[in-house]
């Protein structure tokens, strides 16, 4: 375990995004930092892979710019590098919810919730917990009875809020998210809404499970994360799975991409299934002439024609 994974963001003003983003990627490739990197005029969102050494230096060289003189990092022991690449790049936003009237997190945003405190939250019984995560995301594992927004991306949000608002206005809300950047955002949303008692899990459930008070409880299954590791641990207390493999609903935590290049979606597969099906989420794209599965796998006409015809198995 020489390195190191670490998670990052900062609300904060940088006024010229364009050259920060150029000459900071310069600095990361010197590092030979590899990751990917959004900033924009409110801030910047990280998450990085590199050796001791070169993540100390980051870290360090960060704290030392009063902009981010105390940003958080989240670090995670890993045994090589878990991006492949290095990028940084410009944007309007640093997590992007496409609001019509953006949210300040600086001047809007609920209340901060340490570990210690949302884990009596999520067994009180006039909390909502809500999932600010996308769908695959939760899929794989959440905190025990939150609420799963059916979204894939981060934007879809809101919508989806304003048509279940119902549900939840009277009740006290509380959110989660991986670090806990998207609910900085979302539950400023949420109070402008109208919602009145909004709260947030600081630091997100990379943080809460490594409280030592915590221990990730009451998290089942594993977390999504961005990179080239796609699920960690979080409860050190027990280990439960609540991943659904994609044909036979049984227990799993494998994720793959479609290999229908323009579905790529993200489902979860068992290593058979995912030959029997040729890789696809579905007849459609499994017979697609672009299919990487065949691909890269070197499989016949006539033995993709074969497994074509598992599908009609399924009901
Ligand atoms: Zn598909």
């Amino acid at each position: 375990m020489d390195y190191r994974v670490l998670l990052f963001y900062k609300y904060t003003t940088i006024d010229d995004p364009e050259t920060f983003s150029a000459e900071h990627l310069d600095f990361c490739k010197d590092l030979e930092l590899k990751g990917r990197i959004l900033v924009a005029n409110e801030g910047i969102n990280g998450t990085l892979s590199g050796n001791k050494k070169a993540t100390d230096q980051y870290m360090e060289h960060m704290k030392a710019d009063e902009r981010f003189k105390d940003i958080v990092f989240k670090i995670d022991e890993a045994e090589g590098h878990t991006f492949k690449k290095m990028h940084v790049r410009p944007r309007p936003e640093i997590v992007a919810l496409d609001l019509e009237e953006d949210v300040n997190p600086k001047q809007l945003t609920g209340e901060y919730l340490s570990p210690k405190e949302f884990k009596e939250a999520l067994l009180s019984d006039d909390t909502i917990v809500i999932d600010a995560r996308n769908d695959y995301e939760y899929d794989l594992g959440h905190f025990r009875g939150a609420i799963r927004p059916n979204i894939t991306r981060f934007r879809d949000l809101p919508d989806w809020i304003k048509e279940n608002k119902e549900k939840f206005m009277d009740k006290k809300i509380v959110t989660y998210c991986t670090g806990g950047i998207r609910c900085e955002k979302f539950s400023g949303f949420l109070l402008k809404e109208g919602f009145e008692d909004v709260a947030q899990l600081e630091g997100g459930i990379a943080t809460y499970g490594k409280d030592p008070e915590t221990k990730g409880e009451y998290w089942d299954g594993k977390m999504y994360v961005f990179d080239e590791r796609i699920s960690v641990e979080v409860n050190q207390v027990e280990k439960t799975v609540v991943g659904k493999e994609w044909f036979d609903g049984t227990p799993c935590e494998r994720y793959i991409n479609c290999s229908n290049p323009e579905c790529n979606r993200q489902f979860i597969v068992t290593e058979e299934n995912e030959a029997k099906y040729l890789g696809a989420c579905s007849h459609e794209c499994a017979s697609k002439e672009n299919n990487r599965y065949v691909k890269a796998h070197n499989i016949s006409d006539e033995e993709k024609e074969k497994r074509l015809e598992n599908f009609k198995e399924l009901v």
